[in-house]
């Protein structure tokens, strides 16, 4: 099965109703929003009456799961049930009702390389028999970490399970090593479910951002937000010397996409090099630019690197990586401490599973073929889709970031204007 192309979140629905409606080259909003309301109503009712089993399955949510689904970002899903899946392999998923998709959103990326590739199944079979949660590493541990640094470019790495603890746990370094409290992100950004990370600019001004539960703490007294490309605002809260660490992806993926200006990279390590801030990269979206991401692709220089979804095809698993400057000021912060618990790792962590499904992946999926095969095919989606709303003259735009392509129902101006979609998420 060929490797698929990783496209973008069509799947978002309500964004792209909500998104349509501000754009309307008709001005008529009631009129577009009365059109689009029986469109989805006239969609909801195909679906029920071609995925019987589904909706048998789920109609009234699946039985004992608060809110009737496993997990609540299932309900992301503009459904009126939800979709049960039977199976999915390379870059297909069928439906318990039989149904075979291109499947476009490949696990949120958590499959960007295809569903169950072959090589990851083969690592899976041959060891979970072998030992599931063993502690101690095993033999395939001895390979991955020299993998990672080999082709990734940092010399010193840790696993963990998901990308949310990998920055987590990176954010806890920068604050040990520098011993300053803050951190900095980008409005519109997204690192997982990390608590700082979730501040947005309004009026000039970090504010949380809505929708958070249970939140006690003030994140706008531990992080500091601009906006991406904004260098000369970057300069200006870099200067409190109080940032430990920007967190950033290369090119902000979850709020629509925007790609960085020209410089912007450049600027934003000169600036945090001369401030002592440290950089952390991440690449958990972005590995679609390439074999090595985006930070090989284009020679990005972080302090702190992080990785997660696809790096161990769908296997819960993240890895992070960092310089031999960070390792050797890490090592002096530990030294200062002769008991406790390091704020690090979880118990599931780096399991035998995890690393031989991450060898699979480096050693025999993320090769140069295979992105080589994405890139073309997510090129020849992207003319495709530029061509289709050239002829409709539509006011949308597509961006492609190596194998992953997002088509944006607004013009790209609007999209930066507007700080992207509301409210990004996963
Ligand atoms: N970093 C980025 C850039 C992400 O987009 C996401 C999730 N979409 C995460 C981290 C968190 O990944 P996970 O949910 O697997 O922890």
């Amino acid at each position: 099965m060929p490797p698929p192309v990783a496209a973008g979140k069509w799947f978002r629905f309500n964004g792209f109703i909500a998104q349509h409606e501000t754009t309307s080259r008709h001005g008529d909003r009631a009129r577009t929003a009365t059109r689009l309301a029986a469109l989805v109503a006239r969609e909801e009712a195909i679906y029920r009456e071609r995925n019987p089993r589904s909706v048998a399955l789920a109609a009234r949510g699946l039985p004992g799961f608060h809110g009737g689904v496993p997990m609540h970002w299932m309900h992301d899903w503009p459904m009126p049930v939800p979709l049960i899946v039977a199976d999915a392999g390379g870059a297909t998923l069928t439906d318990v009702d039989g149904h075979v998709y291109d499947d476009f959103c490949l696990g949120d990326t958590g499959a960007m390389l295809g569903h169950s590739p072959p090589a990851v199944t083969a690592a899976i079979v041959r060891q979970a028999p072998r030992g599931l949660a063993t502690m101690p590493a095993g033999e395939d541990a001895a390979l991955v970490g020299g993998l990672l640094a080999e082709r990734f470019g940092l010399p010193h790495w840790q696993v963990a399970t998901t990308a949310t603890d990998a920055n987590r746990f990176a954010l806890r370094v920068a604050r040990a090593v520098t011993g300053r409290p803050r951190i900095l992100v980008f409005n519109g950004c997204y690192h997982g479910s990390v608590d700082e990370t979730f501040v947005r600019l309004i009026d000039g001004r970090a504010a949380h951002r809505p929708g958070l539960l249970g939140q006690f703490v003030d994140l706008t007294q531990t992080a500091r937000v601009v906006e991406f490309n904004d260098l000369a605002a970057l300069e200006a809260k870099l200067a409190h010397g109080d940032v430990a660490c920007v967190i950033t992806e290369p090119v902000l993926t979850n709020s629509c996409m925007v790609l960085p200006d020209p410089g912007f990279h450049d600027g934003l390590r000169r600036l945090t090099r001369a401030t002592g801030t440290l950089l952390l990269i991440d690449e958990t979206h972005t590995i679609s630019s390439g074999p090595g991401g985006y930070t090989r692709a284009h020679g990005l220089e972080p302090d702190l690197f992080v990785l997660g979804k696809p790096i161990a095809g769908g296997v819960a698993a993240s890895a992070w990586g960092f310089t031999d400057d960070v390792a050797r000021r890490l090592d002096a912060a530990n030294a200062t401490v002769t008991h406790g618990y390091t704020g690090m790792g979880t118990t599931l962590s780096a399991n035998p599973l995890a690393l031989a499904a991450m060898r699979a992946m480096l050693e025999e999926v993320m090769t140069d073929d295979a992105y080589r095969h994405m890139d073309a095919r997510a090129a020849a989606l992207e003319a495709g889709l530029v061509a289709a709303i050239a002829r409709q003259r539509l006011a949308w735009h597509v961006v492609r970031v190596g194998a992953r392509v997002e088509f944006v129902c607004a013009r790209f101006e609007d999209v930066v204007a507007g700080g992207g979609f509301a409210d990004p998420a996963a």
